[in-house]
């Protein structure tokens, strides 16, 4: 058996999503920009897209600008916010602690250039706090930027409140929605959501293809600089396919949303329960307030990696967290910025379901882990440390 439980690093394309890429391959190949028939087609279709993603975020078709991804989408939406307020003098921007590194790098090199940046804490259980964020805002604050759903643990924070508290102190909000999209319900009007950022590839979409969503009004930074494209924001020949196959996608998961999440919901509480059971492992984020499809550990006396590799040579797929970590040593800035000591961060794993995934598959999860992780512990020294006393348990 094959279970596939890495469905935040990547999901597989689903039927619709191959159909309709294959569909516009085909079919309507033509350049938006070119005034022939074969272009106007393709321009109608890039635009009825436009109107169907506008349309399943709660906000304007002109208001939708198409990316090649996530981390394209965050670094426009920051850069933008942040180049608007230097120009009225304003160099502070918020976000917290647990940021996808798409967000926090962009933020570095800002710092760089003489930016402030406060990042909030995000607490034990992995949420943000609203008198945090009240109490950080300051007249110089140009942006905050607080992530839907955290990729690592899954945590929902409270974006609607975020919101309202933004829009009535006159701070522009952006939120990396990247993991909420296609998975829980999402308004960006209803929200009080300025910018938000969401990636194809996320919800059974293909690779490659992205949105970042900016409010009318909003004055957008070019990353790309080049031909008049996206309303003269986003250069480069439009990704027809990848465009028209995410908003299939997006049509496709959107529509399926509550169904999805009451299948998902038991299988991911089903892993919860049988997994707590196990001795020194803990849930990483809040119980309540978090996605239908991802489940975070952390197993006291072992090393992550051992157990990834273990489970795959058992035919299931899971990550340690980031797919961005892996190949460093050093361990999740968000499990550090949820409180764990680095030695217990180091041994987490992420399970992260899919609508696609089985009851059988979790039943093979669910049987498999626990021998694992005491075999690795048996092999551990550090693991005879801490059953002797001569080390003190953590968690
Ligand atoms: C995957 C992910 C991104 C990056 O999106 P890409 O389309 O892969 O660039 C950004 N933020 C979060 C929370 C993600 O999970």
């Amino acid at each position: 058996m094959l279970v596939y439980l890495d469905n935040a690093a990547t999901t597989k394309m689903s039927e619709t999503a191959k159909r309709a890429l294959f569909d516009a391959t085909e079919n309507v190949w033509g350049n938006p920009s070119s005034l022939h028939t074969v272009g106007q087609e393709a321009r109608a279709a890039l635009e009825g897209a436009r109107e169907r993603i506008a349309k399943l975020l709660g906000c304007e078709a002109r208001e939708i600008y198409f990316t090649s991804g996530g981390s394209e989408a965050d670094n426009q939406a920051i850069i933008s916010a942040a180049r608007y307020g230097a120009k009225k003098g304003k160099k502070h921007i918020i976000s917290t602690k647990f940021e996808h590194h798409a967000v926090l790098h962009t933020l570095n090199r800002l710092e760089k250039e003489g930016f402030e940046v406060t990042l909030l804490d995000v607490y034990e259980n992995g949420m943000v706090r609203i008198d945090d964020l009240a109490a950080a805002i300051r007249p110089d604050t140009c942006l905050v930027t607080v992530m839907y759903a955290n990729n690592e643990i899954g945590t929902v924070q409270p974006i609607r409140e975020i919101g309202e508290l933004c829009r009535a102190r006159g701070v522009l909000f952006h939120t990396d929605a990247v993991q909420a999209v296609g998975h829980i319900p999402v308004n960006v009007k209803e929200e009080s959501i300025d910018m938000l950022s969401l990636s194809a590839h996320k919800f059974h979409g293909p690779k490659g293809v992205g949105v970042l969503y900016a409010k009318r009004g909003i004055v957008l930074t070019n990353i790309i600089d080049g031909g008049a494209q996206e309303r003269g924001k986003r250069a480069g020949t439009e990704n027809i396919p990848g465009v028209l196959s995410m908003t299939a996608a997006l049509e496709e998961s959107v529509a399926h949303l509550d169904e999805n999440a009451n299948k998902m919901i038991p299988l991911r509480d089903k892993l919860i329960d049988a997994l707590t059971k196990i001795p020194h492992a803990r849930l990483n984020g809040d119980r309540d307030h978090r996605v239908p499809g991802i489940v975070n550990f952390c197993f006291e006396g072992i090393e992550g990696e051992s157990l990834l590799l273990m489970l795959d040579m058992n035919g299931i797929e899971a990550s340690s967290g980031s797919a961005c970590t892996s190949g460093s040593l050093d361990p999740s800035h968000v499990l550090l910025a949820i409180g764990l000591p680095h030695e217990v961060a180091h041994g987490s794993l992420r399970l992260s379901l899919s609508e696609y995934t089985t009851e059988e598959e979790i039943d093979h999860v669910i049987k498999t882990v626990p021998g694992i992780v005491e075999y690795l512990r048996n092999m551990s020294p550090v693991w005879e440390e801490l059953e002797n006393g001569t080390r003190k348990h953590l968690i």
